[in-house]
């Protein structure tokens, strides 16, 4: 089975939350309509892909070509999502402000030598090549601690495909506050991005990568994948299929 399924964060922590969601979503291919939530963080994602892509075209960035790009976004869906936009206004000003600029933004990767797979929302770059990666969130802020396995995550993805480049650091950037969360590498030596940085993802969260994705396969080997009952069952879409498989 290792060699079928390509593990990325989404089914890491869909796993962690309950394994027999997990089923239901990637083995047994059960798909789940968008909610209401889902297709709000998808809107303001594309909006900051969209964004990015226009200034990785550009030289010399500074505030008006932001402001320029900001102008152009022309959403028509159906949210309320101006401080989105506001938040976004922001972000880009820093990466410019702190003398970076943007290497890539929604790049999918395989990792075939680690099964892993995902995109990255964005990656920016400084003078010498090293390379914080940024994931968006529109929730409220809350620690890097929770992010921590995805983060990791996203620098073994990063670095498998640009081996001469080191990822330094890696965060959390909630689109609807203006709020960061950073931590660095362990390998990292100094404190990058506007001394933000309060953390660290050390080698031990590899290790924790390396073996939930291994507890996985045996797992899905098995073919025995427990419930995990909790308060959040009643927003669960699987919720139906649980209970008649367990009634
Ligand atoms: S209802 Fe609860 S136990 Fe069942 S799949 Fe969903 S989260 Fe897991």
């Amino acid at each position: 089975m290792e060699g079928n399924l390509t593990l990325s964060k989404s089914k890491i922590n869909t796993f962690l939350q309950c394994p027999r969601k997990f089923k239901y979503r990637y083995i047994d291919e059960i798909k789940e309509e968008p909610n209401e939530y889902m297709q709000f963080g998808t809107d303001v994602h594309k909006i900051a892909e969209d964004i990015a892509n226009e200034l990785i075209e550009k030289e010399n960035v500074n505030e008006e070509t932001i402001n320029d790009a900001i102008s152009n976004v022309n959403y028509e869906g159906e949210f309320d999502i101006k401080h989105h936009i506001e938040g976004l206004k922001e972000f880009f000003n820093d990466i410019y402000a702190n003398n970076y600029e943007i290497f890539s933004a929604e790049e999918y990767i395989l990792d075939e030598s680690d099964n892993l797979i995902g995109i990255i929302d964005i990656v920016i770059k400084n003078k010498s090549d090293e390379l914080i990666i940024f994931d968006y969130k529109t929730g409220k802020p809350r620690s890097i601690d929770k992010y921590k396995l995805e983060l990791t995550v996203y620098k073994m993805l990063l670095e498998s495909k640009y081996p001469n480049h080191k990822v330094i650091s890696a965060g959390i950037y909630f689109t609807g506050d203006n709020a960061y969360r950073i931590a660095n590498f362990d390998n990292a030596k100094e404190d990058y991005f506007t001394s933000q940085s309060k953390e660290k993802i050390k080698e031990n969260d590899f290790e924790y990568v390396d073996k939930i994705s291994q507890h996985i396969y045996k797992t899905i080997d098995r073919n025995y994948f427990v419930t995990r009952k909790g308060f959040m069952c009643k927003y669960c879409f699987y919720k139906d299929h649980c209970d008649n498989d367990f009634s």
